[in-house]
């Protein structure tokens, strides 16, 4: 290439030397013709090479743009140029830049080849920028109003950005004003500068400034680090950035929260005082976010579960040992008879009532002891007392010591056991959560004893029935089902040969395709002695929880030594299915509170119908219909009190009662009652025998009727 090139310059310098003779009348020497000539005579040649690189000698860089197109630049030139080269639409809307699988400030200077993409807040990423500015924001705002604050870390998170000071806690009016001094910041449109210092420098900057968080940062920060400080206007903050052009870029913000939180999420370290923002670039997004996160707030177990008067905690109790109110108790009830009766009458189950605790020595044939004793709540000193308990936290071996204690033939099997089982579990306060995260709870537990041959037919049945259960409360698509298979790669993990691991997977797949549920595979997740079928939920804010698992077991009966005789009368180990059909009854009720806001389906309700007196004057009436909704079992209620109708309308509403009948003069006459619904609001006069034979039969069928009319 060199060559060529200084070729091409020696043939432009003749020829330029060559006109410039002729010009000046002279005559160059015959050797100098001569060879002029003959590189005229390649001119053609050198002329199409040169054009090539001509170019190519003025371009410094070539930069290849999401769409494949490439753009050349002879000159060093920032993200934000290349964007307004690109175009001037572009450059305006402009967040950041990715080069080469970075996210870079605009600002960047590009000397060199590279694959670039312009991000605007379209790009998640390019909002990310946007959100991480505001939080620069938030802090000089913090700074012009609380000067004494001091300044720890800013981050932009999947939901927005939050800043950490070192701060008394703050209000919400203290934000508020916040809000309004931010408001201005970027009314102001201060341009974000970046510069650099040495790592001595920048202590001392920081020193002066008295941001002893941020001194910290950056001693902690490796030798080799770039120290990078970005200011706008007399605002100067410790970041890597990056961070947008301007403040006028931050279109829609809003501070949602505040909370303390330990400086580097550590207890032993100050407590500071971090507030939440979130930013969008559309007004209207924002206003969408805000919604959505009141709409999570008042579906919150945790909160709307206790306004109702579902649950409650109390701390001279415990942590994690809510109590049932008698809303939420009937609730449970409900749920446990239906799936006791269900069971038992249509899925041939038989219940068992085994001991909450056991002595320590069952704990250890079922490896409890040795495993999970941490997790377990022990009774009794091992050193000191003859017996030690402690109290359950599952029911597999009490179970199978029912089913040792009688003999039993081949003809026995399946034999299902039910058990509505309080366990306990000893898990770290800090876990505890409403009604998800406890310490105790009760879950409609089952083991199947079951001869080999049945093993394909009774889990289908298991899984058949928990779908069952998920449909009629209207969560089947809500759940995501799971095949939780070993992993053979950690085969000293599982006991059992490989083989009889994947006929077992399979015969699970087959089942599930044949259900025709749609799922997934999850290696490593099977129990060490089989795989296992997990449906699995997500709370309000999107963590997932296992409801339900059923799982499939050839190897334990061992442990107990289980046994059935078989036709030719040799003992023989049965198989056992661990499952439950809806799982943890806390759970259920923290997950229908939250799926359904409150308005459960009228089945469930704890109250199903108020009746409401127009006056005290039909007080007598309205007892009479309470009494005859009860004596068909209907959960009815009387407002008698001498409040306006309207209110008591109104406050059975927010109740989220799915009926009222109100009833006065017209309807005593009668026997009527007129039915205002959370359904379809006024449903209109109706005898009181047929409101009861249509509600009745809503009960009976568990029927989720879908809300017409909004409040
Ligand atoms: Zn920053
Ligand atoms: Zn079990």
């Amino acid at each position: 290439m060199t060559l060529i090139r200084s070729v091409w310059h020696t043939l432009q310098a003749m020829e330029r030397s060559s006109f410039h003779n002729e010009r000046e009348g002279k005559k160059g020497g015959t050797a100098y013709d001569t060879s002029l000539t003959l590189l005229m005579k390649c001119k053609g040649f050198f002329y199409v090479q040169a054009r090539i690189w001509k170019k190519k000698g003025m371009i410094i860089m070539r930069i290849m743009l999401k769409d494949g197109s490439v753009k050349e630049y002879g000159q060093p030139m920032s993200a934000y140029e290349i964007a307004a080269d690109i175009s001037e639409g572009l450059a305006r809307v402009a967040c950041a830049a990715w080069v080469d699988g970075k996210v870079v400030d605009l600002r960047t200077v590009i000397d060199k080849d590279c694959e670039l993409s312009i991000l605007t807040a379209n790009d998640q990423e390019g909002l990310r920028v946007i959100r991480h500015t505001a939080s620069h924001v938030l802090a000089e705002a913090v700074k012009r109003l609380f000067p004494e604050a001091k300044l720890a870390i800013g981050p932009s998170i999947d939901t927005g950005y939050y800043y950490d000071f070192e701060h008394a806690p703050f209000s919400r009016e203290d934000l508020d004003k916040l809000e309004g001094e931010m408001k201005k910041i970027i009314k102001e449109g201060r341009k974000l500068e970046k510069f650099t210092l040495p790592r001595e420098e920048a202590i001392k900057f920081m020193e002066e400034k008295k941001e002893p968080y941020k001194v910290e940062l950056i001693r902690d920060l490796p030798e080799d680090a770039e120290i990078s400080f970005y200011s706008q206007g007399d605002f100067v903050d410790l970041c890597a950035g990056p961070h947008l052009m301007s403040t006028k870029g931050i279109k829609a913000f809003k501070l949602t929260s505040s909370s303390g939180a330990y400086w580097r999420g550590k207890s032993e370290n100050a407590m500071l005082q971090r507030i939440y923002g979130t930013a969008f670039n559309k007004k209207e997004e924002l206003a969408e976010y805000l919604e959505y996160l009141d709409n999570i707030k008042n579906r919150d177990h945790n909160k709307l579960g206790r306004e109702m008067e579902l649950f409650t905690t109390v701390d001279v109790i415990g942590q994690g040992l809510p109590l049932l109110m008698p809303k939420g108790t009937k609730m449970v009830q409900t749920l446990q008879r239906w799936i006791e009766d269900l069971e038992d009458n249509e899925w041939g189950y038989v219940r068992t009532k085994t001991p909450l605790m056991a002595k320590s020595d069952l704990y250890k044939i079922s490896g409890h002891w040795d495993h999970y004793k941490d997790g377990m709540f022990v009774l009794g000193d091992e050193d000191k007392d003859k017996e030690v308990f402690a109290l359950r936290p599952m029911t597999c071996p009490f179970q199978y010591y029912v089913y040792k204690a009688t003999q039993h033939s081949y003809r026995d099997l399946p034999i299902r056991y039910g058990e509505t089982s309080t366990l306990f579990r000893n898990e770290d306060s800090g876990e505890m959560h409403g009604l998800t995260r406890v310490r105790q709870f009760t879950i409609s537990e089952g083991h199947l004893i079951v001869r080999p041959d049945q093993m394909v037919e009774e889990f289908k049945g298991c899984i058949a029935l928990a779908k069952h259960v998920m449909t009629t409360l209207g969560l089947q698509d809500d759940i995501t089902w799971h095949l939780s298979k070993w992993d053979p790669d950690n085969k000293e993990k599982y006991i059992g040969e490989p083989e009889v691991w994947n006929q077992t997977e399979q015969h699970i797949r087959d089942i599930l395709v044949e259900l025709e549920l749609p799922f997934t595979e999850e290696a490593g997740e099977a129990a060490f002695y089989g795989p296992k079928v997990d449906i699995n939920a997500k709370n309000v804010y999107g963590k997932e929880d296992t409801m339900i698992t059923i799982q499939w077991d050839a190897l334990r009966a061992e442990q107990v030594d289980m046994y059935y005789i078989d036709q030719n009368g040799d003992k023989v180990r049965p198989y056992i299915i661990h499952r439950t059909s809806m799982g943890c009854y806390e759970r259920t009720l923290a997950w229908l509170i939250e799926k359904y806001a409150g308005k459960f389906p009228t089945w469930l309700c704890p109250e199903q119908v108020r009746i409401l007196p127009i006056s005290e004057k039909y007080a007598e009436y309205a007892s009479k219909v309470e009494k005859e909704l009860k004596k068909n079992g209907i959960l009815a209620t009387t407002d008698n009190r001498s409040e306006k109708i309207g209110y008591k309308i109104r406050e059975t509403r927010i109740a989220k009662v799915p009926y009222m009948l109100v009833v006065g003069e017209k309807e005593e006459a009668a026997g009527l009652v007129s039915v205002r619904s959370r359904f379809e609001g006024d449903e209109g006069q109706k005898t009181l025998e047929e409101f009861i034979s249509r509600i009745c039969e809503e009960i009976r069928t568990k029927e989720i009727r879908r809300e017409t009319v909004s409040e």
